[in-house]
């Protein structure tokens, strides 16, 4: 089975689902077999403003910002609940639509669930509208909702990514306006149904369709207040651009280049195997995928042909196959840019090594393949950006102060990685790589603690993202209480 059935688009506007109407002159294609799926499709300017008009008059008349926590907190574990139920589903049309594979896929969906269960526990946590002492009495420290929020999201986990940035919004007292991207629309058609049949009033949650286009009329309306963004860095500076003309609150999830510093005593076969899960991981198209494998001199060669005899082994396949472990990617357009940066390292001195072998089943043919690649021989110079996509550069050195300088080079800062047999060293460099997040002796999809903050540095990023930091992005405080004379 490479495909599963996949419903007509929607939009769902002022709470109802309407057909989105305006083709934008491309297909949205199943990844695997690279069969149209049906045309891409964007809401017409006219819905796009109607989806305004009822978020802002939501918003005016208070009736979500003004219920309790604890209605509004009943109403996010009906959807956590309607939304457990649509797992499999919502994996299927993803691994169908984007090519991750749906072992990922059904692992990383359960997101959907359980970000609603998550803001539902954050407003029963007593984490907002504190109290502190005044001279006369109480001062209240109040969380209100900021006003219209704009959820926009791309194409690599769109329902996960989605879920946790709505479900956040909507327990903040937000009129909540998502768009997913047009290169993967579907899986967040469900999040919509699971929203409409738990019965949340018209316009406090809306879904519409399409590209930057639409995403810019959105983000620029000056009634919106608060933008939650995950992509890449043009559009997120885009986004910035315009959320300063008016000051909006503003969270900026982008892109990462990620490095790994693998010591001179770590164990090759366990760092190989991280360095394959990071180049795999989302079919590499993952905003923490290895980009800079970062080797001791010692061990580069060893270490290489360890990658290489690994990733020989890795099975390439449909994402609907339980037995793949890696996809094809997204789509045509995206391959030939990996494709591009891939031939554009070789063009100044690289090498590229890949020998993961392609799916060879008839159907799969016209997939959007592409082999991990590791290219050597390259000046760190030319590896500061991001590929994303399964392609690693790997720069060797000879002291610790080097390995360092090299992991901090580039211009983003969202993960990293460090491998190396002692513990304590390998987590003393860890410490000074200055990014978001730096796991030791391991490389997963996996928080090291759902809990903990998701910063960004530098180009990646512009906020900190976590339950209570998102919906603190859609939050506005204000203090009240008696003066006195
Ligand atoms: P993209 O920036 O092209 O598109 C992302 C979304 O933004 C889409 O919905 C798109 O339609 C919309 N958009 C684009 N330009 C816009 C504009 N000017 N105004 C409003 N909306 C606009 O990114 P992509 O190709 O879909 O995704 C890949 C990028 O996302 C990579 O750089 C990756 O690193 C990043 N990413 C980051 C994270 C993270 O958590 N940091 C997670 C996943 C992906």
């Amino acid at each position: 089975m490479n495909s599963v059935t996949i419903a007509p688009l929607q939009d769902y506007i002022n709470g109802e689902f309407v057909e989105p109407t305006v083709e934008m002159g491309k297909m949205v294609h199943n990844a695997n077999t690279g069969a149209v799926i049906a045309p891409m499709l964007a809401t017409s300017a006219e819905n796009v403003s109607h989806a305004l008009n009822s978020a802002a008059s939501a918003h005016t008349s208070g009736i979500w910002s003004k219920k309790s926590l604890a209605e509004r907190a009943a109403w996010l574990d009906q959807v956590a609940d309607a939304l457990l139920a649509q797992v499999d589903q919502i994996a299927a049309v993803e691994s169908t639509n984007t090519g991750i594979v749906i072992s990922t896929s059904g692992m990383v969906n359960h997101i959907c669930h359980l970000a609603f269960r998550a803001a539902a526990g954050v407003l029963r946590s007593g984490a907002l509208n504190k109290r502190m002492e005044g001279p006369h009495g109480d001062v209240e420290i109040l969380d209100k909702p900021l006003g219209v929020a704009v959820c926009i999201v791309p194409w690599n986990a769109p329902a996960a990514l989605a879920a946790h940035k709505i479900a956040n919004a909507l327990a903040a007292g937000c009129p909540t306006i998502l768009k997913p991207s047009e290169y993967a629309p579907y899986s967040c058609q469900f999040l919509a149904q699971a929203i409409d049949a738990v019965g949340i009033p018209a316009g406090v949650f809306q879904l519409v369709n399409g590209g930057a286009e639409v995403g810019a009329r959105l983000v620029g309306d000056q009634r919106v207040r608060a933008v939650s963004f995950t992509g890449g860095l043009g559009g997120g500076r885009a986004v910035a651009a315009v959320c300063a003309h008016d000051f909006k609150s503003l969270q900026l999830e982008l892109g990462g280049n990620n490095a790994m510093v693998v010591l001179p005593d770590a164990d090759l076969d366990a760092t190989a195997a991280g360095v394959v899960e990071g180049m795999t991981t989302l079919n590499g198209q993952w905003c923490r995928a290895l980009g800079r494998l970062i080797v001791s001199e010692q061990i580069a060669d060893a270490l290489l042909n360890a990658i290489l005899d690994q990733l020989a082994t890795v099975k390439m396949g449909s994402a609907l196959d339980p037995e793949s472990k890696l996809g094809p990617l997204v789509h045509a357009g995206h391959r030939a840019t990996i494709q591009k940066s891939v031939d554009e390292l070789v063009a100044q001195g690289g090498i590229a090594h890949a020998t993961t072998p392609r799916p060879t089943h008839d159907e799969l043919e016209n997939g959007y393949w592409f082999a991990p690649t590791i290219v050597t021989g390259i000046s760190a110079e030319k590896t500061r950006e991001e590929i994303f996509g399964p392609v690693a550069a790997l720069h060797t050195y000879r002291t610790i102060e080097e390995a360092i300088e090299l992991a901090n080079q580039t211009p983003y800062g969202l993960g990293g990685y460090v491998y190396g047999g002692d513990t304590e060293q390998a987590l003393e460099v860890a410490r000074q790589i200055d990014t978001g997040g730096v796991k030791v002796n391991g490389v997963s999809l996996m928080e090291l603690n759902v809990d903990a903050p998701r910063p960004a540095w530098g180009l990646s990023g512009f906020g900190v993202e976590g339950t209570l930091e998102t919906m603190r992005v859609f939050l506005g405080q204000s203090v009240v209480g008696v003066a006195g004379a």
